[in-house]
């Protein structure tokens, strides 16, 4: 393994031996590819001649991908394309390395910056070269793979039918709990939702706060600062964990996160996605009942008649002041949806929004005979509240209660413009409450 970065600092005592075992973060399969002799068969005709000497990634996470290949030619080289896909049904990326034409041995490089969270930690990187000869004839290898892993840390894996739980520097049974949790929480999403996610779960568990960084996209530092992530859907099948910080809340937050990561591997095409009342309110759901603190700011809200609409809460507030309400209520309007209308219902409602590109009003008012208002309306009578006002039909809708606009980078919501697959859950440090999630 070249590239690796020096060790980063740890803190004393606690992380050396992870430190000086960075090399050994390259996953089992990884290894086995990158360490395997470059048994790279020329695919398509006249091949002869064509002898991969080299045909490998290195990497070092959150830095950079280097691939390289070095292969004797049955004619000039005049074109080398690479090619890599990063996790299942990942986009193709296209690169043309530098090499030089001209020679009948052609050796590629391409090196690829990152930023940090651009891979998530336990993707699989799939890649292959393809070599255009004067003549006209393209050569391909095939396709190899590795497992993209932060190497700072001895990875261990432990897996299960449905879960792998990747995890260093912990005993076994930590591993272990988590896949209980996880599994439990499959259990329990599998009536709501109508399936089990259809590949493999990989959770990836840190420490702290600090080894989870470059796991996750840059916020800036006010927003590290304040806001830590105890859990984060990176990826279709991947979560990060940190188990460390997060370990009070551990089980609410694994709940929660494969709540969006079963609703999504659900959904049928990739770019579907669910209104965040509903993804969040059935997230919150799985993870069991409201905590007192959420329930007083719910009750409170309630006896204040001081609530934010269904259809408001399709996004969620940028005033942190707001966010616990805005979850609590996502949550209980599932709870409502459940209760009412019984978990077959809800299932088609979810399975209906995976599949049609119809708008969520009117699958809701297929299933449940009310769109979004009137969801609303019936669940603020389900509390005994009066029918909240609604615009006469012509006139300017009057603007439903909603809290301030973002006050200042960096604050909960805002992720939604960068990362749309982390669903995270963040907890303010000072006071060691949730405070939000967002999709
Ligand atoms: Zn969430």
């Amino acid at each position: 393994m070249r590239n690796l970065r020096d060790p980063i600092p740890l803190p004393a005592g606690i992380r050396t031996a992870c430190a000086l075992a960075l090399a050994l973060a390259l996953a089992m399969a990884g290894r086995a590819a990158a360490q395997a002799p470059a048994g790279t068969a020329p695919r398509g005709s006249s091949t002869d001649g064509f002898e991969v000497t080299t045909d490998r990634l290195d990497y070092a996470f959150a830095e950079n991908l280097e691939f390289r290949l070095e292969a004797d030619l049955p004619g000039q080289v005049e074109q080398v394309y690479l090619r890599y896909t990063i996790g299942q049904d990942a986009p193709r990326n296209r690169r043309v390395p530098e090499f030089t034409p001209g020679g009948r041995r052609v050796e590629a490089r391409h090196q690829e910056a990152l930023v940090r969270g651009a891979i998530p930690p336990a993707s699989v990187i799939r890649w292959w070269w393809s070599v255009v000869l004067d003549d006209g004839r393209e050569l391909a290898t095939e396709p190899r793979e590795e497992r993209y892993m932060d190497e700072r840390f001895d990875w261990q894996s432990l897996e299960g039918e449905e879960i792998r739980v990747w995890w260093y520097d912990a005993p076994r049974n930590l591993a272990e709990e988590i896949a209980g949790q996880a599994g439990a929480a499959l259990g329990r999403l599998a009536p709501l939702i109508g399936s089990h996610p259809d590949r493999l779960v990989e959770i990836v568990t840190y420490q702290n706060q600090e080894d989870l960084r470059n796991a996750m996209f840059d916020r800036g530092e006010g927003y590290e600062e304040r806001l830590s992530t105890l859990g984060a859907r990176v990826a279709p099948d991947i979560l990060i964990l940190d188990a460390g910080s997060g370990a009070m809340e551990l089980e609410e937050v694994i709940a929660h996160e494969l709540s969006h990561l079963v609703l999504h591997l659900h959904f049928e095409e990739s770019y579907m996605d669910a209104p965040l009342w509903l993804d969040e309110g059935l997230a919150m759901y799985v993870e069991g009942p409201l905590d007192s603190g959420e329930q007083r700011t719910l009750d409170r809200a309630v006896a204040a008649d001081a609530l934010m609409s269904v259809r408001s809460l399709t996004s969620f507030p940028g005033n942190p002041d707001q966010v616990e309400l805005a979850y609590a209520q996502s949550r209980d309007f599932v709870a409502f949806l459940i209760d009412s209308g019984g978990e077959e219902r809800f299932r088609r409602l979810l399975t209906e929004l995976g599949q049609a590109e119809a708008d969520v009003d009117s699958l809701l008012l297929d299933t449940y005979g009310y769109d979004q208002l009137g969801l609303y309306q019936a669940w603020r009578a389900s509390k005994s509240l009066p029918p909240a006002a609604t615009p006469a039909p012509g006139s300017t809708p009057r603007p439903l209660p909603r809290p301030a606009p973002l006050d200042g980078g960096g604050l909960p919501c805002a992720p939604a413009l960068w990362l749309p697959l982390a669903a995270l859950v963040w907890r303010r440090r000072s006071t060691g409450r949730k405070t939000s999630s967002s999709e």
